[in-house]
């Protein structure tokens, strides 16, 4: 078995390392044949075994990536040692074979792989070479690509006799295969009866079984309340759904289904594969809407971008994109080998899906004091970055997700998107693995945990003023770009304020009282203040090894000042430039806007928009902390659950000195009128979509706000007007579905000027008032 840890990393390490061995050895006359044969064998068996895992019981136990690459070194093993493939390697085969579970039965016609390809250079060698072979061929006509998505499932071969469905199998060996008609039977996209007429006495089709994405997560989530081992990712979801012995179970799993190819169909000729897909279509097979014929190998590499970008948006899991040649006479004159058709190729996307050891479940207080585990794995790299940790959300998660700590687990990282632990790889269990047990205590200051209400599956660390964690965060939001925007105060910097030396200090030094042991001292902070604070750093040194000589980083923690600079013989410790920018930035920010003031003081639920809101309704911190509820509530933009959270904290003496130790250090907690601008927009709503030249999302809006208008997210019959940018999408259609007036930036402009008058009398509010 490959490596518990499993991760691709070390595994290609490893492979590649076996793969010069083999090769370096090859070379060498000396070798005994009879320990070649034994690698050999070895390799081979290892295939064999992956294979016999995926296939036959739906629990793969090595990730797609790791099979490809172990797939590749026994192709190159023989193609440097031709004399010891045997006839039987799995590269002469279709993978797969027919389980014990299931009748054998013997497709019609052969069903074959395709030949994989890695990267575009590969592809392009492989479609100039393909285009040579066809231009050989006498009178052949120019190639056309059909380029396909390649579809994450298992291949399904329906067999209909006078357009009845009398029996479907799976690929098997590609000769023969398994007997699952009654569970495709329970498939509804699937006819029992083909539409129309026109069709050979007896044809085989063949395509892909699938679980759509959507329905993925919610099948694995029933599988883990039934107490359930959950699927690794929806492609063992269809496989494992599909190969039941039961056809009830089957019905119950949400399965689909897209045709891609016609196996035996006697008498029956189409002049191009896509014009078979068209008559499918016309027979009432479901046929993927994501093909397209293609004229040039530069557009098959736009196909295949455009297709990486949308991989996650479409119905179902891709693994990458399969290139025919479409006209169906070129291919049978090109042929097969026995694996794969020669006019066919599958290009393979970069693995985003990895193993990995999940090395343990700890959990993060944050700044709401709710407490969220993550998964600490071992390092691993995916979709261009090295990974080692994913949030898991609340323990209903973890629970649903079925993950122990020190599962093997299947890790996902999809192009920029957050890294995510899809589930377990549960065949490789050894019984080690332990249940993740949500902490009762605070991990930051050892206050019992709990859920801020009766029911709620978030729970969080109720010590808000004083638990370390939670005021690192806040000071870290404070300080954050929506709020003071002081850029020298980053995640950093806020954990040196609030915890100077970690608590699990190795020596215990306990060098200061944090400076900060609230958010209300942070305008009074002074450089003297933090000279002593110090943080604990990696310092990488190279230094000789005693044993052996050589040179070798090792990797120390030091506690080092982290807003002074170290002391030198030549000059004594001072502020470090970053510190004296954010004492700068601090100083500045005491003038800020109020709803950034707002959103620096972390009421939950009070984000930038109801921060505006609020700014822009009540002028000044004095007026909303002396308004009631409902008076709130009532606000444009604010609603009752942001007022009983603003109620609530303004209610909690330590927030309230927050504001008072703030104001007194000179924070603006007024909202400056401005005079010059006139309020051309009091009482319009206005929706901005798209993107603008002259004002950015945020910009546009503080443009409608200071004039008085309301700008809002959403369009509805009470919306005025609707400002459309460049790649405006639904809110425009919605707009001139409704019949919302639509402008343009230059609109935009001379509506903010001269206001909806401008634009004759079309508020949504006059159309109202009318109809009263
Ligand atoms: P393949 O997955 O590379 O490609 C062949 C299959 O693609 C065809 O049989 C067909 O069913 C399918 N396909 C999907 N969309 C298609 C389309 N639009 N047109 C035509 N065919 C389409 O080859 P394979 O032999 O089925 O399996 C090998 C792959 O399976 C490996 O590359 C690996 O990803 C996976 N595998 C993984 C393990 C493991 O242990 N993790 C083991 C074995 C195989």
């Amino acid at each position: 078995m490959l490596g518990h840890n499993g991760a691709v990393s070390t595994v290609n390490a490893k492979n590649a390392q076996q793969a010069t061995d083999a090769n370096g050895q090859s070379l060498n006359p000396e070798e005994p044949s009879e320990a070649l044969r034994e690698r050999y064998a070895q390799l081979s068996d290892r295939v064999r075994e992956a294979r016999a895992a995926y296939y036959v019981h739906d629990q793969p136990t090595i990730s797609d990536a790791e099979y490809d690459a172990l797939y590749r070194e026994l192709e190159e093993f023989e193609a440097l040692h031709p004399e010891l493939k045997t006839n039987d390697s799995p590269t002469q085969e279709v993978g797969g074979e027919v389980g014990a579970a299931f009748s054998p039965v013997t497709h019609l016609e052969k069903m074959y792989s395709l030949e994989d390809v890695f990267s575009t250079d590969e592809l392009v060698a492989w479609l100039e070479r393909a285009q040579q072979q066809v231009e050989q061929l006498p009178g052949a006509p120019e190639v056309a690509w059909l380029s396909e998505v390649k579809i994450d499932g298992l291949a399904v071969n329906l067999l209909y006799r006078d357009g009845v469905l009398v029996r479907a199998a799976t690929r098997g060996d590609g000769t023969t295969g398994e007997d699952i008609t009654h569970n495709v039977a329970t498939i509804k996209t699937i006819p029992q009866r083909l539409r129309g007429e026109g069709f050979p006495e007896e044809v085989e089709i063949r395509g892909e079984v699938f679980i759509s994405s959507q329905d993925f997560r919610a099948l694995n989530e029933a599988m883990v309340e039934e107490g359930r081992a959950p699927f690794a990712n929806p492609r063992n979801a269809a496989a494992g759904s599909l190969r039941q012995k039961d056809p009830e179970v089957t019905a119950r799993r949400p399965l689909s289904m897209f045709v891609h190819g016609i196996g035996y169909a006697r008498g029956f000729e189409l002049t191009t594969q896509s014009a078979a897909y068209d008559v499918l279509k016309d027979w009432g097979l479901p046929v993927s809407p994501y093909s397209r014929v293609l004229r040039s190998v530069p557009e098959v590499l736009e196909f295949i971008a455009e297709f990486g970008d949308k991989r996650h948006s479409l119905l179902h899991e891709i693994d990458g994109i399969v290139v025919k040649v479409d006209d169906r006479r070129t291919q049978f004159r090109l042929g097969y080998t026995s694996r794969v058709p020669r006019w066919a190729v599958a290009y393979k996307y970069p693995p985003e899906e990895v193993n990995t050891t999940l090395l343990d479940i700890l959990v993060n207080v944050g700044r709401t004091g709710r407490v969220t585990p993550f998964g600490l794995m071992e390092p691993v790299r995916v979709a261009g970055s090295t990974v080692e940790m994913a949030t898991l959300h609340n323990q209903d998660v973890v629970k649903a997700k079925g993950v122990l700590i020190g599962d093997t687990v299947v890790l996902r990282k999809a192009g920029d998107v957050i890294p995510e632990i899809v589930g377990p790889v549960v065949a490789l269990r050894d019984g080690s693995e332990r249940e993740f047990v949500m902490p009762t205590e605070c991990p930051s200051c050892g206050t019992p945990l709990r859920p801020a209400k009766e029911g709620d599956v978030d729970i969080r660390c109720p010590n808000a003023e004083t638990c370390p964690s939670q005021l690192k965060e806040r000071v870290n939001h404070a300080a954050g770009r929506g709020a003071f925007d002081i850029e020298a105060l980053g995640e950093e910097a806020a954990k040196a304020l609030t915890q100077p030396v970690p608590l699990d200090a190795p020596d215990g030094t306990d060098l200061s009282v944090p400076p900060l042991r609230n958010e209300a001292g942070l305008f009074d902070l002074t450089p003297e203040d933090l000279r002593n604070v110090q943080v604990w750093r990696d310092t990488r040194r190279t230094v000789t090894d005693p044993d052996t000589g050589e040179k070798v980083q090792r990797v120390t923690q030091q506690l080092v000042p982290y807003f002074w600079t170290k002391p030198t013989k030549a000059k004594p410790s001072v502020p470090s430039k970053t510190t004296e920018m954010m004492f700068a930035q601090l100083h500045e920010a005491r003038n800020t806007d109020l709803w950034r003031v707002l959103v620096a003081l972390s009421i939950r639920h009070v984000g930038p928009t109801a921060a505006r809101s609020l700014a822009v309704a009540f002028r000044s911190m004095d007026a909303i902390r002396a308004a009631d509820q409902e008076t709130l509530a009532g606000t444009d933009g604010v609603g009752p659950v942001i007022a009983q959270a603003v109620r609530e904290f303004f209610e909690e003496p330590w927030r309230r000195n927050v504001v008072e130790q703030w104001t007194r250090a000179g924070v603006r907690m007024e909202e400056e009128l401005d005079e010059s601008t006139p309020r051309t927009l009091e009482g319009v709503t206005v929706v901005v979509t798209g993107s603008l030249e002259g004002y950015s999302r945020d910009s546009a809006k503080e443009a409608i706000l200071s004039r008085g208008g309301k700008a809002s997210g959403s369009v509805s019959k009470k919306t005025d007007f609707v400002v459309a940018g460049e790649n405006a999408g639904s809110k425009l259609d919605k707009a001139e579905s409704l019949g919302v007036p639509v402008l343009d930036e230059s609109g935009f402009v001379q509506l903010l000027e001269q206001g909806p008058g401008a634009f004759g009398d079309v508020t949504a509010g006059a159309d109202e008032n009318e109809g009263e």
